[in-house]
């Protein structure tokens, strides 16, 4: 039976909200959030690829307030976030084989979660009753120390409520969280700024669920061209999805979004003309990059930087997702950009947000 933990919590919740700099940790500050983690409450809290809604990971009590906080499907199963490979050993039904070795020696701390066979130590709520979980190490200083004062493994989904961008700045967390949890850490904007790659090694071939912070090129240098597969529900090909997360609607803005795709000339005069055919109360949104954005006349244009630099695209992502909210616009229109890279991430939260709306010109 599938729960909907649907977003019926008012906000009622006292939340704290607490200024951590990941220069210098107020460890007296910290040690609060990591009792909040012990005595099974929530935290928000900073990594390095979006802000992440944490609680104890060994405990349905705790995992349970994620849900229900977020209004999350209870069938899409959680991260669980460790500080040391030790701390993950209860949590593996299996010793770590070479390649998981080899892929923790390269990536973590790190955006890569990895899928193993699990114990029976992992709450049903965090796997989703699945026979498997997903671990990863973060890259961030605040968020490796809180799991080691609380000294158990957090499971953290990102902290937006269920469906909306993922967010990458403390005041996305406090739009969505506030009287939600029962801490919210506030830090610095998120390095990466879109969440880990989840590849599954449960089983002999590796196969990436999720593109994320770790490029697919970056896993093809340690596992071979091979060695590793993308998922067939990435490139939008509907199967069964392998990954319970992968048939929810996510990320999405409040306006309708189109993605538009194909050559630069042909994007540019079937955008503008959308433009310029919209009536006088319509308001319309352009995502597109520094190279174009001064093509648009007549719209609320936002680029995402530099079509070269796709990796700060994708770090720009849900911001400017967000802003298309505030601004209020009525439709969006995205220019499409290259898939590889950083841009395969980029372009997977894009379709998402768009619901697979995505026009060929
Ligand atoms: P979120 O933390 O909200 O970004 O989502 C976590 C992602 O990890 C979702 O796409 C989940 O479906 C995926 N995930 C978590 N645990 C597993 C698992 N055991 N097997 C496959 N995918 C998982
Ligand atoms: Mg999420």
């Amino acid at each position: 039976m599938i729960l909907l933990y649907m977003s019926e919590v008012s906000d009622v919740m006292n939340t704290e909200i607490v200024e951590l700099n990941e220069q210098n940790i107020d460890i007296e500050k910290l040690m609060r959030a990591a009792k909040i983690i012990v005595n099974l409450g929530t935290v928000v809290l900073p990594t390095e690829t979006v802000y992440g809604l944490g609680a104890n990971a060994l405990s349905s009590t705790a995992v349970k307030k994620i849900f229900l906080a977020k209004g999350r499907p209870s069938d899409n199963p959680l991260i669980v976030h460790v500080c040391s490979v030790d701390m993950m050993e209860d949590l593996l039904s299996e010793p770590l084989d070479l390649r998981a070795k080899k892929l923790i020696e390269a990536f973590w701390p790190g955006p890569l979660t990895l899928v193993f066979k699990r114990s029976d130590k992992v709450p049903v709520e965090v796997c989703a009753n699945l026979d498997t979980v997903a671990i990863r190490m973060p890259d961030h200083p605040i968020a490796l120390k809180l799991i080691e004062l609380a000294n158990v493994p957090i499971a953290a989904p990102s902290a937006n409520v269920s469906g909306k961008p993922s967010p990458t700045m403390a005041e996305h967390v406090i739009q969505d969280m506030n009287g939600r949890v029962d801490m919210i850490i506030s830090a610095d904007r998120s390095r990466i700024g879109v969440e880990s790659t989840v590849l599954d090694i449960s089983s002999p071939k590796a196969v990436v669920l999720r593109p994320g912070g770790v490029t697919l090129e970056q896993l093809q240098e340690v596992l071979g061209n091979d060695g590793v597969m993308l998922d067939n529900m990435i490139n939008g090909v509907v199967d069964k999805p392998r990954s319970p997360g992968m048939k929810y609607k996510h990320y999405a803005p409040n306006a309708p979004l189109q993605i538009v795709r194909g050559n630069k000339e042909n994007i540019l005069s079937y955008i503008k003309d959308k433009i310029e055919k919209a009536s006088s109360a319509e308001l319309i949104g352009v995502l597109c990059s520094d190279e174009t954005q001064s093509e648009y006349q007549g719209a609320h244009v936002i680029s995402i930087g530099s079509a070269h630099r796709l990796d700060q695209g994708a770090s720009n992502l849900f911001a400017v997702l967000r802003e298309f909210d505030q601004i209020g616009v009525d439709m969006i229109f995205a220019e499409a950009f290259a898939e590889d890279e950083m841009g395969l991430a980029l372009m997977n939260r894009l379709k998402k947000a768009a619901g697979f709306n995505i026009v060929d010109v």
